[in-house]
Order: structure tokens, then C-alpha cells, then sequence
């Protein structure tokens, strides 16, 4: 006791002498004799100062880490960003000069600014734009105008040696050409005009091709449709230029990227000054695309020296900047599709005719290449499909995951909700906490069954822990962390560096192995509070985490065992899935012999399993392979929530060992981390997303409504909900006597009460009730025990459709 006391003083004292050390210079630095009464430490001012000090020192590491975490997301967003992406100049004539009018220039006219201003006419009665054009549309036209002319030339040139050429199709068979004549969109319209209509991309030697480009050599062609995934890139990528025709002929501002995105498309713009986009715009941005792709204007293809396109992007100091820090080749290429010339790598659609339904949807604010120190840039997204019908599917699509979002059924449901006070930590209200207790319940049983013990491990750690495990050096940032007594501690981001405290504390022997350790421990990770997106993202949470210790050996019949698994709780939850297995990458940490038997071992495990499954090669973590495993959902979205993940390195680091088979003290096991649900969190965002908030009965937090016809039913329906709420049920009464019967079956139903006994006279007299369901199936009148009991049946199976098969 004396000795803990004595060493406890001394740490004090140390920390007196550190507090004394740094007043006195805080003191000096004031530079005056502040503190007269002599009084130089402990002063509430001298306090005050040093804890707004420490405050402002988080706050500046928050800051930091906050734009590190941006940084990272814009240079991802960019790497993402292809180079093609189309760019104006921004105009050296402000949006006044804009509204001069063209006439100072009319000498330099050409034949086509000639039609465009034809064109603007006619445009000019229906459509709004700016009138006139902005300058720059028609500088860069009379330049492109002389290149286009000198470009046909060659072409003309070169097409007239005829050489022939020989064009393979994907089934073999090889066809006849000429060089710099025939043309993929020619070859497909023999081949056949359906094909030639449906045609978005053409395919040439592996490289994606201008249909109507002519081919230059002997080689390989493939017709590729909207279907095809590359094709649809080409097709969104297509209609941002489309997009960015309208905008410069709407706003006159300079156009930035145009890429092609997961869903459709966006083009960014810089307009000067505070002008921004309104979505009210939308609506004539809208009729100008639908204007452009009535004309149906041919994507044009011109290679340029990046000396010529300087000139003439001259106006838009965004394209400059991609053609003197992305482009790299003496020349580069513009495509023309009327009067917009954008500098891009292209290939596109055909015309602009090949765009059927177009819509925009929305926009937003952002920064050149994403970064907060660069110019803010306006920008707008779209979608565009080659039916109409497409675009319809798309938007009940939209409106579907709109309406199953769970963000909006947990506060209808009264599920859960979050607060400012603690962000990205999710208050779980009775409902929805009997949701993620179900869940756990449910995989806890599973446990109990499959070998697995739970276990229960701290949740913060001395630094020297993750020291060891190696998340203080690549993860501290993402972890909470605080000063205990003369140490940092933190709060746990993830179970395995305690699990693996617990296999070291004792010797291990082979026969203990596989040892299953299992952890619903609550994890945090500090995720930056820009990010944080309802239970998707969040900043508490718990995973159905386990850590299997197994040897080298053991680990095809731990994966079957593993997929067999997530089998079953898919299963249950009715979800299909997808199967990935991702091997050596080309860091990899470890002994070569061990990776090559370890991916032998899942490979062959995932041929037992039965399921297909696909290799990502090289895309396993440096300290293992891995298995991902995506499911689907009900509208079609993928989600990844289980992996079952092989690590070599912690049981490394932690120098775990066992005793072998052949008395070899120093055996080395291997860790497989693995989790079925993931995050419970994610997963009840997942879940109630899926159902649209109509929970299967063993999930559902409303499970059982009893109504009486009349108020002089109440006490028996009061009797028989405690009969169910006794059997574990969540019941409940409805004994609102100011409604009616029908409005109180109704209540029921829209609260998705899984089922709606309704009690009268007759059913009092007999013991029974009348049993409905919450999509007005009329099972009709039962006796209440055959009712407990089905009941208790379809629960306890985990029966997806209850309220079914009732
Ligand atoms: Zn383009
Ligand atoms: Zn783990």
C-alpha cells in the first residue's frame, strides 16, 4: 500500500514540477511580474488559460485531421476523374461583354458560325439562353473551323493509298476494310442496321473507339451496346458535353470536368463572380439538352497540338490548367458537337440524336479538383438513358429507395435518432434497440451451436497496445484517445488486439484449437463529422465480431464453416450474395509458401461450398487473403457486410504461440477475423431498407395488436395482450374508445403490426380472437391458444412471411 501511495507521490510531484516549469514561462513570457501575490501556479486565471490552450490544441489537431481526411477524399475523387473530362475557359470578357453584341467581329465569320447564328435564331424562340452567346463560343469555332480543314486534308491524304485491312469480330470471323476509310459504325451496318441503331461504342483492339473513327490497321472490333458497363460510361460521358453545351449557353460561364459517374453524370462550371445555379433553372437547362439532341449534332474528333489548344481554351484558365498539368503528349484531342469544342480524350456516342431521354437532378457547390483553397465551382448532375422508359424505371427506382430510406422509416417507426450532442452515436429507441438486441440474440444462438465463445473485453486500452498491433501507427487518427494518468489510452476501434491479450495470458496447446473467441464489444472510431450519414456511417458502433485461432492446417475446414455461417443468417434475413476471393497483393508481409497453402485452403473451400464465386487477384490486405462477400438487396443494391479476412502478421506481433502436436512450443497460429452482420448498426440500416420497414415477425418491434370492437371488450383484450406480451411478445391493446373499429385496424396496419386480433362478443364467449394481418389477410376467428402457438412457432423458426404462411 506504502509503496503504491510513495509512487503515486512521486508521479505528482513530477507533474508539479512540469506544471511550475511551464507557468514560470507562460509567466515570462507575459513579461511581467502578473501573479504578485506569489501564487504561480494553481491561479484560476493562469488555469483557465492552460485549458483554453489545450482546447485550442485539439481543435487544431481536429482541423488538421479534418482536412487530411479531405485531402484524401479529393485526391481519390480525382484519381477517379479521367482526363478527358471537357473544359472551357473561363471567359477573359466578364458576363457584361458577354451581352455585347457579335457584329466587332464579323470579318472572322465563318460558314459555321454563320449557321450557329442561324441556329441561335431559331433557338432564340423557344428556348431561353443567353443572347447573344458568350464570345468565346465563336473564337473557339473559327480556330477549330481552319484545323478541322487542314485535318480533313490528311485524312483525305491517307484514305487515298486504300490499303486494304483485315477486322476480326468477336465470333472469329474477319472481314475486309480499308485504312483510314472504313469505319467501326459501316462494318456494323452491314453486319446488320439493327446492330448499326443500337450501337453506343465501338471496341478496337481492346481500346473503346469513335463509331464513325476510321480504323487504321488490321485488328480486332467489338460492337458494344448500353448494356455493356463501358458502353454506359461512353453514353453518360456523351451527354455531359451535351450538359456542358447548355450550361455555357445558358450561364456563359467556363466549363471544368464532365465525367461520367455511377449514375449518370455531372459537368462542373466556374461562373464569375457570387452567381450560382438555382434549381428552378433546371427546367430550361432541360429543354436546351432536349433542343441539342433534336439536332442531332455528330460528335467530332480533331487531334491538336497542346501549343494550338492553349490558344484556343485561352479563355478558361481550367483547361489551360489540364493541358499544362494533365496532358503530357505533344498533341491531345477536342471534340466538337455544335458549337461546343471540349477538350477531351474522348471516345463518345455517335450525335447527340443518340441521347432519347435526358433529365437533370440535381446540383450542388464545389472546388477546382476538390480542394477547399482552390475556385468554387457550380456543379450539376444528370442521367440519360436511350428510352424514355429507362429514364421512367430510373426514377421509381429513385423515388423506391427514397421512400424505403431508413433514415426516414427509423423516425416514423420511432426506431431511433441522433443527436447533436453526440454525432455518429446512434440513440437506440425500445423499438429499435429490440431490433439490435434480436439480431444479436439470433447470432448468439448461432454461436452457441457452432463451437463459438463470447466473451467480454475492455474497451479502452493503454497506447501500447495498439502500439503492438499497429494501429497507433496507421489507424490513431481514426481513434479516440485521452490522457489517464501519465499515459494515453484509447478507446478500442476494433476487438482484436484484445483477443489476442487473451489467447497470450495463459499457454496454448493444440488441442485447444480452433479456439473461437467471440465479442459484441462497443467500438468507436472517429470518423469526421462531415461524413457521418445515418446508421451507414457512424462513430459508435457494435459488430458480431470474431476472432478464430486456428492452425495452418485448420483453416479450409474453419472457412467452410464460416461460409456455412453466413449461410444460414442470410438466409434467414432472405438475402442472395456474392462471393469474392482476394488474394496476394504485390506488398505482402510473410513467408510466401505460407500464402500460397493458406489461398489453396479457401479456394477449396469455396469450391465445397457450392456457390459461385469470383477471384480478385491482388487485392487481399498485405497481412492475409480475404473472402468479401456482397449481399443483394430487395431493390437490387449490393452491400458488403461479412469478410472473412486470414491474418499471418497479429498473431506476429503479439507473439502468440501454442504448443504443437510435436511438443513444439513455439507453434504459430493464425488469426481469421471474421463477421457475418459487420456492423450491427449498418446492418438495421440495411435490414429496414430491405423490408421497407415491414419487419418479419421474429424482427418486428410491433408484432401483435389486439382490438376491441367495443369498450366493454377492453379488460379481456387487456387480458389477452398480457398473455402475449407474457409469451414474449411485443402486443399491445388499442383501447382508444374514441375510434372506431375499422380507423383502429387501419392504425394497426400503417404501424405495421405484424398481426391484428380483433376480440368481440363472440370471441370473448369462446376464448378466441380474429386474426388479420397488417396487408388485410383475414386468417378469421381461431382459438387463442392455436393462435400463441403459431405464433410462437413462426417466431422462434425466423419465418421470413409470417403474416403468409400463418
Ligand atoms: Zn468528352
Ligand atoms: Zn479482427
Amino acid at each position: 500500500m506504502a509503496e503504491v501511495l510513495a509512487a503515486r507521490l512521486a508521479v505528482q510531484e513530477e507533474q508539479i514540477k512540469d506544471l511550475t516549469l511551464e507557468i514560470t514561462s507562460l509567466r515570462d513570457s507575459l513579461g511581467q511580474g502578473f501573479y504578485a501575490d506569489g501564487q504561480d501556479f494553481a491561479s484560476p486565471e493562469l488555469e483557465t488559460l492552460r485549458t483554453e490552450n489545450e482546447k485550442l490544441k485539439y481543435r487544431l489537431v481536429h482541423l488538421r485531421r479534418g482536412v487530411q481526411a479531405e485531402l484524401k477524399l479529393v485526391q481519390r475523387v480525382c484519381e477517379q476523374i479521367p482526363v478527358r473530362a471537357c473544359d472551357q475557359y473561363k471567359p477573359t470578357k466578364n458576363q457584361e461583354q458577354c451581352h455585347k453584341p457579335a457584329s466587332n467581329k464579323k470579318e472572322r465569320k465563318t460558314d459555321d458560325s454563320n449557321k450557329i447564328k442561324k441556329k441561335q435564331e431559331n433557338a432564340a424562340s423557344g428556348v431561353k439562353e443567353l443572347k447573344p452567346w458568350p464570345e468565346y463560343i465563336k473564337d473557339r469555332l473559327s480556330l477549330y473551323d481552319e484545323l478541322k480543314k487542314e485535318s480533313d486534308a490528311l485524312l483525305a491524304q491517307r484514305a487515298v493509298k486504300n490499303t486494304p485491312i483485315s477486322i476480326e469480330l468477336p465470333d472469329g470471323q474477319k472481314i475486309a476494310g480499308k485504312a483510314w476509310v472504313t469505319t467501326p459504325y459501316q462494318l456494323a451496318s452491314e453486319i446488320s442496321q439493327g446492330l448499326a441503331d443500337n450501337a453506343v461504342i465501338s471496341r478496337v483492339n481492346g481500346e473503346l473507339w469513335d463509331l464513325d473513327r476510321p480504323l487504321e490497321q488490321d485488328c480486332s472490333l467489338e460492337i458494344l451496346r448500353f448494356d455493356n458497363e463501358d458502353a454506359q460510361a461512353v453514353y453518360w460521358h456523351s451527354s455531359a458535353h451535351i450538359l456542358g453545351e447548355a450550361m455555357e449557353r445558358f450561364y456563359g460561364g467556363c466549363l471544368c470536368y464532365g465525367p461520367p459517374i455511377e449514375n449518370g453524370f455531372y459537368y462542373d462550371m466556374h461562373l464569375d463572380g457570387q452567381k450560382g445555379v438555382s434549381s428552378t433553372e433546371f427546367g430550361d437547362l432541360e429543354t436546351l439538352c432536349k433542343s441539342v439532341m433534336k439536332e442531332k449534332q455528330p460528335f467530332e474528333r480533331l487531334e491538336v497540338s497542346k501549343e494550338t489548344l492553349l490558344k484556343m481554351f485561352k479563355y478558361n484558365k481550367f483547361k489551360a490548367r489540364i493541358l499544362n498539368e494533365k496532358v503530357t503528349t505533344p498533341t491531345t484531342t477536342v471534340y466538337r458537337c455544335g458549337p461546343l469544342i471540349d477538350l477531351c480524350r474522348g471516345p463518345h456516342v455517335r450525335h447527340t440524336g443518340k441521347i432519347k431521354a435526358l433529365k437533370i437532378y440535381k446540383n450542388s457547390s464545389t472546388y477546382w479538383e476538390g480542394r477547399s483553397d482552390m475556385e468554387t465551382l457550380q456543379r450539376i448532375y444528370g442521367i440519360s438513358f436511350p428510352d424514355s422508359k429507362m429514364l421512367k424505371e430510373w426514377e421509381r427506382f429513385q423515388e423506391e429507395a427514397k421512400n424505403r430510406d431508413h433514415r426516414k422509416i427509423g423516425k416514423d417507426q420511432e426506431l431511433f435518432f441522433f443527436h447533436d450532442l453526440s454525432p455518429g452515436s446512434c440513440f437506440f429507441m425500445p423499438r429499435g434497440a429490440y431490433i439490435y438486441n434480436t439480431l444479436i440474440e439470433f447470432i448468439r444462438s448461432e454461436y452457441w451451436r457452432r463451437g463459438f465463445e463470447e466473451v467480454a473485453s475492455p474497451n479502452i486500452y493503454n497506447s501500447k497496445l495498439w502500439e503492438t498491433s499497429g494501429h497507433w501507427q496507421h489507424y490513431s487518427d481514426n481513434m479516440f484517445s485521452f490522457p489517464v494518468e501519465d499515459e494515453v489510452f484509447a478507446l478500442k476501434p476494433m476487438n482484436c488486439p484484445g483477443h489476442c491479450l487473451m489467447f497470450g495470458h495463459r499457454p496454448r496447446s493444440w488441442r485447444e484449437l480452433p479456439l473461437r473467441l467471440a465479442d459484441f464489444g462497443v467500438l468507436h472510431r472517429n470518423e469526421l463529422s462531415g461524413t457521418l450519414t445515418g446508421l451507414t456511417r457512424v462513430r459508435r458502433f457494435q459488430q458480431d465480431d470474431a476472432h478464430i485461432f486456428c492452425t495452418m492446417d485448420q483453416i479450409e475446414a474453419e472457412m467452410k464453416e464460416c461460409l456455412d455461417f453466413l449461410r444460414c443468417v442470410y438466409a434467414v434475413f432472405g438475402f442472395s450474395f456474392q462471393l469474392n476471393l482476394s488474394t496476394r497483393p504485390e506488398k505482402y508481409l510473410g513467408d510466401i509458401s505460407v500464402w500460397n497453402q493458406a489461398e489453396k485452403q479457401l479456394e477449396s473451400s469455396l469450391n465445397d461450398f457450392g456457390e459461385p464465386w469470383k477471384l480478385n487477384p491482388g487485392d487481399g490486405a498485405f497481412y492475409g487473403p480475404k473472402i468479401d462477400i456482397k449481399i443483394k438487396d430487395a431493390i437490387g443494391r449490393y452491400h458488403q457486410c461479412a469478410t472473412i479476412q486470414l491474418d499471418f502478421q497479429l498473431p506476429i506481433r503479439f507473439n502468440l504461440t501454442f504448443v504443437g502436436k510435436d511438443g513444439d512450443d513455439k507453434a504459430r497460429p493464425v488469426i481469421i477475423h471474421r463477421a457475418i452482420l459487420g456492423s450491427v448498426e449498418r446492418m438495421i440500416a440495411i435490414l429496414t431498407e430491405n423490408y421497407a420497414g415491414k419487419w418479419p415477425l421474429w424482427l418486428s418491434p410491433c408484432q401483435v395488436m389486439l382490438v376491441p370492437v367495443n369498450p366493454s371488450l377492453e379488460d379481456y383484450a387487456k387480458k389477452l395482450c398480457k398473455q402475449f406480451t407474457d409469451a414474449g411478445f411485443n402486443a399491445e391493446a388499442d383501447l382508444d374508445s374514441s375510434c372506431l373499429l375499422n380507423k383502429k385496424i387501419r392504425n394497426a396496419q400503417l404501424a405495421q403490426y405484424n398481426f391484428i386480433l380483433v376480440v368481440g362478443e363472440k370471441e370473448m364467449m369462446t376464448n378466441s380472437v380474429n386474426v388479420r394481418t397488417r396487408d388485410n389477410k383475414v386468417h378469421g376467428e381461431m382459438s387463442v391458444d392455436d393462435v400463441l402457438n403459431r405464433l410462437i412457432f413462426l417466431k422462434q423458426s425466423r419465418c421470413q412471411s409470417a403474416e403468409e404462411e400463418f
